[in-house]
């Protein structure tokens, strides 16, 4: 990889809190260029070779990273490249109306290994979502037993609802009533273990800036898609939080005047046109006896030519552009993720996506739109992303990550 990490490039430690900040930078430079040498950590980051050794020494004590193979260079002495401890993994949850799938996730962001379940998908009563936690732990205790030697670093879980970061309560989850218990508490409760949650988006956010590619883009949308439409917000290098954690929630930005009657009460939001249950309505609209239940048989009806299928989902993503024409106008993001099923279709997906961008723009640029680099398990990497930010990087919170680094570390 020869892109140099230029947001991550800062001065030398001079206090505790600085060097903290420089073992951050270091993880994350060993992350997008491993197996590395130290001598190239230090060209990269621009930090003094003996600071990058006393810090990849701490972090090899700690198991964090392993030095690796020797490097071979014209002359001199061979270099030990070293890279991130791949034996550590997250246990992943992501929570969503009438399933909830889990993950064992490396630190490289690798899925070792993924079970779906299915839970209460009209669970109004505390004791019908109280089982739905008991179903995950179970098959949560399974999946961590059936990994043998690995680390586990956390449990992190995106859910399809705005989490307020200071007390973990799900405040806003109209596809599900997750709001009526204590979620975060019960699922530490079951696992006895910490447990990190977020919004799926936000959490898709973090995922796309430690795994993916854009770790060193100030302004992005990340737009996860699924049974409703959530979003995290990106802007000057700031995650968007607004009052109580509840920025984001464009999926129910009035769209029309009438419409279907969308979870959360109104009509006519945005998420009632251009989510899976809108296509999924699409299409029985056009084949009014059809059996169809999931997005996924949508999507297979889709991928084998079906024809009505391609219509619906067509139309799907022609309101999910123009829902995003008004997101690009107001943010002015730099790059658009789209994260979800639909992404298995992008090749088709995309040109709608642009065309509307294109067609509702007022300036000659509009934003790269691209799909989350793992589509469908993106939320399950967001989940991942969230244990490794806490538990990894010491001084990073995901918004002083960003709003930092525009500033040297000095
Ligand atoms: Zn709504």
């Amino acid at each position: 990889m020869t892109t140099k990490p230029s947001r991550l490039r800062r001065g030398v430690a001079s206090s505790e809190t600085a060097r903290e900040i420089n073992r951050d930078i270091l993880l994350h430079t060993i992350h997008l260029h491993q197996p590395v040498s130290r001598a190239d950590l230090a060209r990269l980051t621009g930090l003094q070779p003996s600071t990058v050794s006393v810090i990849i020494g701490q972090l090899i004590d700690e198991g964090w990273v392993l030095p690796g193979t020797l490097g071979r260079l014209p002359r001199g002495r061979r270099p030990t490249f070293v890279t991130l401890n791949d034996q550590h993994v997250t246990l992943a949850i992501d929570l969503r109306p009438g399933s909830a799938t889990l993950a064992v996730v490396d630190i490289n962001g690798k899925i070792v290994r993924q079970e779906a379940i299915s839970i209460s998908a009209h669970g109004n009563s505390k004791n019908d979502l109280k089982k739905s936690i008991a179903k995950i732990a179970k098959a949560a205790q399974s999946l961590r037993a059936s990994s043998g030697d690995r680390l586990f670093a956390g449990v992190g879980v995106s859910v399809s609802g705005r989490v307020d970061q200071k007390t973990h309560q799900v405040l806003f989850s109209p596809n599900v009533p997750w709001t009526q218990i204590d979620v975060h508490e019960e699922l530490q409760r079951v696992l006895q273990t910490p447990i990190e949650m977020e919004n799926a988006a936000n959490a898709c956010l973090l995922a796309e800036q430690w795994f993916g590619k854009f770790g060193h883009t100030s302004n992005m949308i990340v737009v996860s898609v699924s049974e409703g439409i959530g979003t995290g917000l990106l802007v000057d290098g700031r995650l968007v939080r607004g009052r109580n954690d509840m920025a984001g929630e464009f999926g129910h930005m009035p769209l029309e005047d009438s419409g279907t009657v969308c979870g959360c009460g109104n009509t006519g939001c945005w998420e009632t046109f251009a989510s899976n249950r809108a296509a999924i309505r699409y299409y029985k609209e056009l084949v009014p006896e059809s059996k169809l239940e999931s997005f996924k048989e949508l999507l297979n009806l889709a991928i084998a030519g079906d024809i009505r299928a391609l219509r619906s989902i067509d139309k799907m993503m022609a309101f999910l552009g123009r829902g995003l024409a008004i997101l690009v106008a107001g943010l002015a993001p730099e790059v658009v993720i789209i994260a979800g099923d639909c992404t298995a279709l992008w090749s088709r997906v995309c040109p709608i996506l642009e065309s509307q961008l294109i067609a509702k723009s007022f300036t000659s640029s509009t934003p790269r739109v691209v799909a989350a680099m793992d589509g469908d398990t993106a939320r399950l990497r967001g989940a991942a992303a969230l244990v490794l930010h806490k538990v990894l990087f010491r001084h990073s919170e995901f918004e002083q990550a960003n709003q930092q680094s525009a500033k040297p570390a000095v």
